[in-house]
């Protein structure tokens, strides 16, 4: 009889999302474990190791759990990399319970085309992301990090269509990096180039998870 599946994860919890275009909504998180990068401004960084190995019915459960004190349409599967473990009994599970599923992924690994809502953030220095992403990325996340130039970004803008938006992140809301994001904004704006915003986020700023 073939095992259940598992995934290893590092945390599960509820919360509102704090970045990108769906800032502000009641959202249910599960952290996996384990990344395939080594992001030197990486403030999850806990999670490129360890996690523990659990039932994706236990996940569930737990989702159900947490929805029940902070009623969420959504799961946000994050990390660490999610897409590196295989997250499609997951979601699922989770469809079949009825909750949206977001993913937020550096890109690196092919899209899973079951989520429902894909965030990618592309990471330095090349800021390379598997081609099945220019079609399914719903928003596109930049943290504004010290080597974050608008060439980079320029780059970025031309891989994804005009109109998928590119959210420009502080790194951890820092006011340098917040005074860059507006720099590279003015020059974007100035290049012609469109569809970029300044973002912050926001759970930090009301003291959340
Ligand atoms: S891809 Fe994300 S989780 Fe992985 S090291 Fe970079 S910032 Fe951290």
């Amino acid at each position: 009889m073939p095992r259940p599946p598992t995934l290893k994860t590092t945390e599960i919890f509820a919360s509102v999302q704090g970045e990108g275009l769906r800032q502000g909504e009641p959202t249910v998180f599960v952290r996996l474990a384990g990344c395939n990068l080594r992001c030197g401004f990486c403030d999850t960084g806990k999670a490129w190791q360890g996690g523990r190995e659990l039932p994706v019915a236990r996940i569930v459960d737990d989702v159900l759990r947490l929805q029940r004190g902070l009623p969420a349409a959504w799961v946000c599967l994050t990390g660490g990399e999610p897409l590196a473990q295989d997250v499609r009994p997951l979601i699922d599970a989770l469809h079949e319970e009825g909750f949206l599923v977001q993913i937020e992924t550096n890109g690196t690994f092919p899209p899973e085309p079951r989520a429902d809502w894909i965030t990618v953030s592309p990471k330095p220095p090349d800021y390379d992301v598997h081609p099945g992403f220019v079609k399914r990325a719903r928003e596109v996340k930049l943290v504004v990090c010290r080597t974050l130039t608008l060439d980079a970004v320029r780059a970025v803008r031309t891989t994804f269509p005009a109109a998928t938006p590119i959210l420009l992140q502080p790194q951890s809301n820092a006011a340098w990096s917040r005074k860059k994001a507006m720099r590279i904004l003015e020059g974007a704006c100035r290049s012609g180039l469109g569809g970029i915003r300044l973002s912050v986020q926001l759970h930090k700023v009301y003291g959340l998870r």
